[in-house]
């Protein structure tokens, strides 16, 4: 199912500050959100997860009244950030009835049952952000508990991972992550949270662009009427004129045409399809190789893993991808897919031979 907001080509828009911080933050916010176009929700924590004590941990409930005067004046709905019952039952009490779960949460399945349990269904939208390590089943788990207990307003969103590799970024994006989530999760909203990705404010506009032309239905901002002054996430917040700038300035792009106007793109996915299919007799020739090399080493009781064969091979391919133009770390991350594939495939063949089980 496509979401209406897609079909009309207008990204579903979620903005405000990282942090509730005074009344006076919010009002401001909100006012300039409210006044500067439309978004569909406004955001802004009142629990903060630190990962580490001595951070601004947020100013817990007493911040809910204000967010409950902001949907009073500014008839748009609030969502904070919820990591137990007593939260969602605080939040209710000041009529906030949206939530977002964050990437620390995400990733306890005991913590999304409880808010599974505890949200009321049918009365506002639940937001889950990707967990901080790159499980797609975490992710999609903790989207399926809400589901489970009749939650039907859902998004995902993608905040990025924790980065194992250099990246300009804060958080890795990992597309294809959210990409897979997407094809697996029918119904459910796509949304990019740039901020947390980038990290700074200068990065958030390429991010969400990007995101957008990888048909995210929307985007998860953060806001401030003055970043500098922020008690968290300084300089990752927007002022409200760069996020209507910013705003102003996004394309949605058009979804594919039908087939009778595509007649050059359908020519050249043909052979997209014909090269995939050689990739593929490629690797299953790499693996039959692997496999006679793996009984080889059985056979002499020589261990599978051969750092140095391992070292030279990835030296000689990125060079060589260079050469042909592509990027080094996509080079290294594929082979290290392959590598690994045929030290299982190689692992495998061995227990089989010795007789001992297969994991
Ligand atoms: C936030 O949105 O302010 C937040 C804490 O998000 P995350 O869980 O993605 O770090
Ligand atoms: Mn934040």
């Amino acid at each position: 199912m496509q979401h209406a907001d897609t079909l009309l080509q207008t990204p579903y828009v979620v903005a405000g500050p990282c942090s509730a911080e005074s009344p006076e933050q919010v009002l401001r916010c909100a006012e300039e959100l409210v006044r500067g176009g439309s978004i569909q929700l406004f955001r802004a924590g009142v629990w903060k997860p630190r990962t580490r004590p001595g951070g601004f941990e947020g100013r817990g409930a007493v911040a809910l009244p204000w967010l409950a005067q902001v949907q009073r004046l500014y008839a748009v709905p609030v969502c904070v950030e919820v990591a137990t019952p007593e939260h969602v039952s605080l939040a209710l009490e000041h009529s906030i009835t949206s939530f977002w779960v964050g990437a620390r949460t995400s990733s306890d399945p005991f913590a999304v049952e409880a808010l599974a349990r505890a949200i009321p269904t049918g009365q506002g939208a639940i937001f889950v952000k990707n967990p901080i390590s790159p499980d797609l089943e975490l992710w999609v788990g903790a989207i399926e508990r809400f589901a489970c207990h009749g939650h039907t307003e859902l998004s995902a969103v993608l905040r990025g991972f924790y980065p194992t590799e250099p990246t300009p970024y804060r958080n890795a994006p990992l597309w294809d992550v959210a990409l897979a989530l997407r094809s697996r999760l029918d119904g459910v909203r796509l949304l990019c949270d740039p901020s947390h990705i980038a990290g700074q404010a200068d990065l958030v506009g390429d991010i969400a662009q990007r995101a957008l032309d990888l048909s995210f239905d929307g985007l998860f901002v953060e806001v401030h009427p003055d970043p500098s002054l922020a008690l968290s996430d300084a300089q990752q917040q927007l002022t409200p004129q760069a996020f209507w700038h910013l705003m102003a300035h996004l394309h949605m792009g058009r979804s594919m045409p039908l087939a009778a106007d595509a007649e050059e793109v359908i020519q050249l996915r043909e052979t997209i399809d014909r090269l995939d299919a050689r990739l593929l007799d490629t690797l299953a020739a790499r693996m039959e190789t692997v496999a006679k090399i793996g009984d080889w080493k059985s056979q002499r009781n020589i261990r599978s893993f051969d750092g140095a064969r391992w070292r030279a091979l990835l030296r000689h391919h990125t060079r060589y991808a260079a050469q042909l133009g592509l990027r080094e770390t996509f080079v290294r991350r594929l082979f290290s897919l392959v590598h690994g594939e045929s030290l299982r495939l190689q692992g495998d063949r061995r227990r089989g031979a010795t007789g001992a089980e297969a994991d």
